[in-house]
């Protein structure tokens, strides 16, 4: 299965993504990942990419897609592979597409795992942390036995920045506008499924299991 995992910040992407690996034994390719390892390896790539970052600018799109292909022709991925945070524009997306075709590879769907920007929104500003034991709570999923106070050391919870309100609506709205042309590109190709994210974990796999078995869910 080559599957494509989109999905806003939030929505579940990560829960999910590690339930495909269990259940079809394929590798999960995020961006993160791959620059990390591509550094790591020192390839030629990954030494231009490390260059880029270490400078603070941001890593042109010929070493992105580069690093991409390298990793897409290693033998782990000959039967498959979830791609998980690329393409994020339209011409990465078409560098994509001659990359995939060059390996003689058919994504077999693009899953976008998502749900309103409210239900976000609350599930994001929700978290708390423990300055103590960095233990994570939601104050909705996962609440503490006592408000702000963390159950396994008695540490005080806190909301980090990057969970304000005011940030989280920012974050996805950057996300949207960026998506939305990528949304529409896959939909004319045939390959675009959309995933209810606010489901149990469960029925949310099986929606993504049956899309990839018989197209639209
Ligand atoms: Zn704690």
């Amino acid at each position: 299965m080559f599957i494509l995992l989109m999905g806003p910040p939030g929505a579940g992407k990560g829960t999910q993504a590690a339930q495909l690996v269990e259940n079809f034994k394929i590798p999960h390719i995020s961006t993160g990942d791959m620059f990390r390892a591509a550094v790591k390896e020192g390839t030629e790539l990954g030494k231009q990419a490390k260059a880029c970052m270490d400078a603070g600018h941001l890593v042109p799109d010929s070493v992105t897609i580069g690093i991409v292909k390298e990793r897409l022709a290693k033998d782990d991925c000959q039967k498959g592979f979830i791609l998980d945070g690329f393409p994020r524009t339209i011409a990465q997306a078409e560098a994509l597409d001659r990359t995939l075709a060059e390996l003689d590879i058919k994504l077999d769907r693009v899953v976008n795992i998502t749900a309103p920007g409210s239900e976000l929104v609350g599930r994001m500003t929700g978290r708390r942390i423990c300055k103590g034991c960095g233990a994570t709570y939601h104050v909705v999923f996962n609440a503490p036995k006592q408000n702000d106070i963390c159950d396994k050391c008695g540490g005080e919870l806190y909301q980090r920045d990057d969970d304000q309100e005011k940030t989280v609506i920012n974050r996805l709205s950057v996300y949207q506008v960026q998506t939305q042309p990528l949304i529409e590109y896959y939909q004319d190709k045939g390959l675009y499924t959309e995933i209810n994210g606010l489901q149990p974990i469960k029925t949310v796999l099986k929606d993504i299991v049956d899309s990839l078995r018989g197209g639209q869910v």
